[in-house]
C-alpha cells in the first residue's frame, strides 16, 4: 500500500463487473432485508472476488454490522452456528447464505479486549481459538486472510470497497496475505492450505512474502483439529483441482499433515508406481467433478490409503502367523485410526472405504456363485473402479483381473457361466482357497 492511497478504495458500479444479475436471489434477499432494517450489508469474500475474475461464485458470503442476535431477529429461517466464529446461516432449503458480523481487533490492550476474554481466545503459540469480537468494516477487512478476499460490494450504492489493494492483486493475479504473514499463519495455520487452494483454483501465484514462511511454519498444521482438516481436504481434493493441489501441497511440505502415511509411502524408494497411481485416482475424480458427475470422497480416500495398507499387510504376513484375513483387518484398523489423527473422516465415509478395500480381495474370488454375489455388493462399482486403476498402473494379473470383471459385467448369463467355469481351480473352489494359504511354521510358535 502506498502512503498516499486513501482506504478504502471505492470502485463505482460503472467501473466493475459485479452485478445483481450474477448474485443469487437468496443472497440478494438477505442483503436487502438487512439493509432495509437499517444495517450495513455487504457481499464479501469469494463471491465478489470470483465475479471480478469472471468466474461463477460457488457461494455468497455476507458481512454486516448487525450482531448474530439482531440477524436472528430478522430472519425466521436463521440458525446461529459456530463457536470459534459465531455465524448466522440463513437457510433456503438446500441453499445456505452465511452472514457474519464484522469482526474487530484482538491485539489491543484496551478495556474492550479485557472484557472480551470469553469471546476471544488465543493459544500460547498465537493461534486464534475463538474470535467473536465485533468491530467496524475496516477492522473486519484487516481480519480477512488475503487481499483478494477483502473486497466488499455494498447493496446500498453498488460500489466495491477495497481495503487492502485486492483489486490490484486480482489484476496482478497475486495471492497476498493481509498483514504480517507469520503472525497471520500463527493465528490460523489453515491459511497455508487456503493460499495453495486459491492459487490453483484462480490460477494465481502466491506472493513471495506470503509463500516464504509456509515451509518453515508448516508443522503448525499439526495443531488443527482433525474435523476442520477434513473440511479442508474436501475443498482441496473434491473440487476439480485435486492434482494441482496435491502437487503444490507437496511442494510446500503441507501434504504430510493431511496424509502422513501416504506421504511416507511416497518418499519410500519405489515411489514412482504409487505416485502414478494416486495421480490417476485424482485425475479421474477431477474429471468426474468437471463433468458434473457424482463423486464420493470415500473413493479417493480409499485410493490414497490403498498402497500404504497393502504394503503393511504384506509386511505383517511376513512377520506373523496371522491368517491373511486377520492380518488384513488388523492393518485396516491401524491405517484408519492413524489417518483419523490428521483428518477426521466421518463414519459415513469410513464404511464405504473399508468396503472398497475388502472388495479388492473379493474381486479375486470368482468361483461358484461368488462373482455374482460380489456383483451385487452395494459398493461393487467403487471397488471395481479402484481395481481398474490398480490394473492400469500395475499391469499383469491385476490388469487381467480388472479386464475379466469388465467383460463379466456385460456378459450374457451363459457367457458369464462359461467365464466362471474356465477360471483356474474352478471345480473345487473351497480346496483351492485353502491351498493358497501359507503353510504354518511350527517353529515360530512363541512369537
Ligand atoms: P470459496 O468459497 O470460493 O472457497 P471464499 O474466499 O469465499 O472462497 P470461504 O471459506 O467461503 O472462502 O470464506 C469466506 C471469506 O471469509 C473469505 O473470502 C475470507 O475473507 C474470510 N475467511 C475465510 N476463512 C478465513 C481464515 N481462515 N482467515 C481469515 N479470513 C477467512
Ligand atoms: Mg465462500
Amino acid at each position: 500500500m502506498s502512503d498516499t492511497t486513501q482506504y478504502p478504495i471505492i470502485i463505482p458500479r460503472d467501473l466493475h463487473q459485479v452485478s445483481r444479475k450474477y448474485i443469487s436471489d437468496n443472497a440478494l434477499k438477505v442483503l436487502y432485508r438487512l439493509n432495509k432494517s437499517g444495517y450495513d450489508a455487504y457481499l464479501v469474500g469469494g463471491g465478489v472476488r470470483d465475479m471480478l475474475l469472471g468466474i461463477e461464485p460457488k457461494d455468497f458470503d455476507i458481512a454486516t454490522n448487525a450482531t448474530p442476535e439482531q440477524i436472528k431477529a430478522l430472519f425466521r429461517n436463521c440458525r446461529l452456528i459456530g463457536r470459534r466464529f459465531r455465524l448466522a446461516h440463513i437457510v433456503f432449503g438446500r441453499d445456505i447464505i452465511e452472514v457474519a458480523t464484522f469482526r474487530g481487533h484482538h491485539d489491543s490492550s484496551d478495556d474492550k479486549q479485557k472484557q472480551c476474554k470469553k469471546i476471544s481466545k488465543q493459544s500460547a503459540d498465537g493461534m486464534l481459538l475463538r474470535d467473536n469480537i465485533y468491530g467496524s468494516i475496516d477492522e473486519d477487512a484487516e481480519r480477512r486472510d488475503f487481499t483478494i478476499n477483502a473486497l466488499y460490494y455494498n447493496v446500498a450504492d453498488f460500489n466495491i470497497y477495497d481495503f487492502a489493494d485486492g483489486v490490484k492483486d486480482i489484476e496482478a493475479r497475486k495471492i497476498k496475505l493481509i498483514g504480517d504473514p507469520e503472525t497471520r499463519y500463527r493465528e490460523d495455520p489453515v491459511r497455508m492450505l487456503r493460499a495453495v487452494r486459491f492459487a490453483t483454483k484462480l490460477d494465481m501465484t502466491i506472493s513471495e512474502e506470503t509463500a516464504a514462511p509456509i515451509k518453515p511454519m508448516s508443522s503448525l498444521l499439526g495443531n488443527i483439529p482433525p474435523a476442520r482438516m477434513f473440511e479442508e481436504f474436501l475443498k482441496l481434493f473434491i473440487s476439480g483441482d485435486a492434482v494441482a493441489n496435491f502437487d503444490m501441497l507437496r511442494e510446500y511440505d503441507l501434504f504430510k499433515y493431511l496424509f502422513p502415511q501416504l506421504e511416507q509411502a511416497l518418499l519410500a524408494e519405489d515411489n514412482e508406481t504409487l505416485l502414478a497411481f494416486v495421480r490417476l485416482a485424482m485425475a479421474n475424480t477431477d474429471e468426474r467433478i468437471n463433468q458434473n458427475l457424482r463423486v464420493t470422497p470415500a473413493f479417493l480416500l480409499a485410493a490414497f490409503l490403498w498402497y500404504p495398507l497393502s504394503r503393511q499387510v504384506t509386511q505383517l504376513r511376513q512377520n506373523s502367523q496371522l491368517t491373511p484375513q486377520d492380518a488384513f483387518f488388523s492393518v485396516l484398523h491401524e491405517v484408519m485410526s492413524e489417518q483419523q489423527r490428521s483428518i477426521a473422516i466421518p463414519k459415513r465415509f469410513q464404511a464405504p472405504m473399508k468396503d472398497i478395500w475388502i472388495l479388492q480381495d473379493k474381486l479375486q474370488r470368482r468361483d461358484g456363485k461368488r462373482a455374482y454375489k460380489t456383483l451385487e455388493h452395494p459398493k461393487f462399482r467403487a471397488g471395481y473402479d479402484l481395481l481398474l486403476l490398480r490394473g492400469e498402473i500395475e499391469g499383469g494379473e491385476v490388469e487381467q483381473l480388472a479386464k475379466w470383471w469388465t467383460d463379466f459385467q456385460d456378459a450374457s448369463p451363459e457367457l458369464g457361466q462359461m467365464m466362471i467355469k474356465s477360471l483356474p481351480n474352478a471345480r473345487n473352489p473351497r480346496r483351492s482357497v485353502r491351498k493358497r494359504r501359507k503353510p504354518r511354521k511350527t517353529s515360530a510358535k512363541s512369537e
